[in-house]
């Protein structure tokens, strides 16, 4: 009985094998090497073989779906190309990697990954993984050429969870690719993990991030912050690789745009410090000059502005960095964004999203950012939104005025398109560089108007204060006049 499940066993790692004793109550496991710690599990466990093989392929099949989320980097990156595409040969390259794959969706299914792919000279080789990340990144590609469609020929070893993890990254790059337009950008999914699972994540819980994400808690953790800077309506750029910074956002809507570095830094214990670090801000010097700033051009550089590190918490004494970091980077902001602040910004936002990017960027300039600023920017915001509605309506009345006292009588008020352009140009430059942004063509010399439709609610607010003044000033022109129409003129001219 015993040996059977051992034999089950044998196939964990050493991680999960330790997390089987943890979940089932086993105690002084930590002296065994792998092997041994199988049999002691084996030999201790209560769990039945049936138990034990629905934990085994359970963990197998969360192995296989993160090793397919991996290879979507590479489909990200365009770095698959099909070479030849028979049914019993398909050979393809994966950066400078060559496959070949017999017999796709046959029992004589049988695939090569060629030259220095360690995970198939040690894994699958061996039996012990069925592929390595390179071959669904090819899968990947084939679908997406259309030259295989996984509901005729299903690509061996690729079901259940692992083709959802397919499917995903296929439907990540068609939406890069401008492919198709995703429905409702899926907000009220994303908010919904991010609410129930952004706090867990941070702490490092692995098991929920391999259960429900299929990556490590480091992955998911990064995947959700850029999550929720796009929630916030911010542009970002996200380093799929595990060195250097790991986000950028970039305040593309402020008037004088501005980019804050991120760094993620999940916690176990739901407090980051700079610990095991003798010199935490020569690194993260380093990320936000070496790999950010000196690799742009020109005015781009100055746009980098700002450090932010996000984690579940932080020590208050952390803030002492501050200065420190400003002075060794020559300007550059150092801000501290717990978690908790971070959820509560973007559901304020979600509810009210009257921010701009102009406004928030007093956020980043804060040492701990707390919920008390998140409150304190509301406030900001909706006062500016004011002050630009009371502006906005001023200007139009005063325009308005002026030619009611003399274009007007008992029925209309008569302005020429002259003057309505110039109305409205002088209401749009209101706006002007909040809601919108105004130019020149370079060429034909005609004047351009860029809208911010993320700023949609800002628009309603400012286009509905304008049409209650506008309704107004006809309002008042409708109690006041009783100068004659030119009609009424003639009709008494005919009858005298
Ligand atoms: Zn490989």
């Amino acid at each position: 009985m015993s040996s059977k499940k051992q034999e089950l066993l044998k196939t964990l790692t050493m991680k999960e094998l330790k997390e089987v004793c943890k979940n089932n109550g086993l105690k002084g496991y930590s002296q065994y090497k792998r092997n041994e710690l199988a049999k002691f599990v084996a030999e201790n466990t209560n769990l039945s073989i049936k138990q034990i093989e629905n934990l085994v392929n359970k963990l197998q099949e969360d192995k296989m779906a993160t090793k397919v989320k991996d290879s979507g980097d590479f489909i990200l990156r365009k770095a698959v190309k099909i070479e030849s595409n028979d049914p019993e040969l398909i050979i393809a390259s994966v950066d400078s990697l060559k496959l070949k794959i017999y017999n796709l969706g046959t029992p004589e299914f049988s695939y090569l990954c060629d030259g220095k792919c360690k995970d198939y000279i040690y894994r699958v080789k061996q039996g012990q993984s069925p592929f390595c990340k390179h071959y669904p990144a090819v899968i990947a590609e084939l679908i997406l050429q259309g030259k295989l469609d996984p509901s005729v020929t299903i690509p061996n070893h690729i079901s259940g969870k692992s083709m959802d993890a397919l499917n995903e990254i296929l439907e990540k790059r068609k939406k890069e690719d401008g492919a198709i337009i995703s429905e409702d950008r899926n907000i009220e999914n994303t908010l919904k993990s991010l609410k129930e699972d952004l706090m867990e994540i941070s702490c490092k819980n692995s098991v929920l991030a391999r259960e429900k994400y299929h990556e490590t808690p480091e992955k998911v953790f990064k995947t959700m912050i850029d999550d929720s800077f796009q929630l916030l309506e911010y542009e970002t750029i996200l380093n799929r690789r595990n060195e250097g910074w790991d986000l950028l956002v970039l305040g593309t809507y402020a008037p004088k745009p501005y980019i804050a570095v991120v760094d993620c830094k999940p916690a176990s214990l739901g407090t980051y410090n700079f610990r095991n670090n003798s010199n935490p801000m020569i690194t993260l010097k380093s990320y936000c000059t070496d790999m950010c700033k000196e690799q742009l051009m020109g005015v781009y550089k100055d746009y980098v502005k700002y450090m932010v590190i996000v984690a579940p918490d932080f020590p208050e004494e952390i803030t002492q960095f501050v200065p420190q970091f400003t002075q060794i980077t020559g300007g550059i902001k150092l801000s501290f964004l717990p978690v908790s602040t971070l959820l509560y910004l973007v559901e304020c936002y979600r509810e009210n999203p009257i921010l701009t990017h102009y406004n928030s960027e007093t956020l980043f300039k804060k040492d701990i950012i707390t919920k008390e600023d998140v409150d304190e920017l509301f406030k900001v915001s909706e006062e500016h939104i004011a002050e630009l509605c009371t502006t906005a309506r001023s200007v139009l009345r005063s325009r308005m005025t002026e030619i009611c006292q003399h274009h007007t009588d008992a029925c209309y008020i008569k302005l020429d398109e002259v003057f309505l352009q110039q109305i409205i140009e002088e209401v749009i430059s209101i706006l002007n560089p909040h809601l919108l942004k105004q130019g020149v063509n370079g060429t034909t010399g005609i004047k351009t108007f860029s809208l911010n439709h993320d700023y949609y609610l800002l628009w309603e607010k400012v286009l509905n204060a304008l049409t209650e003044e506008f309704a107004n000033i006809l309002k008042e022109q409708s109690l006041l006049q009783i100068k004659r129409s030119d009609l009424k003129e003639d009709i008494i001219k005919y009858l005298e």
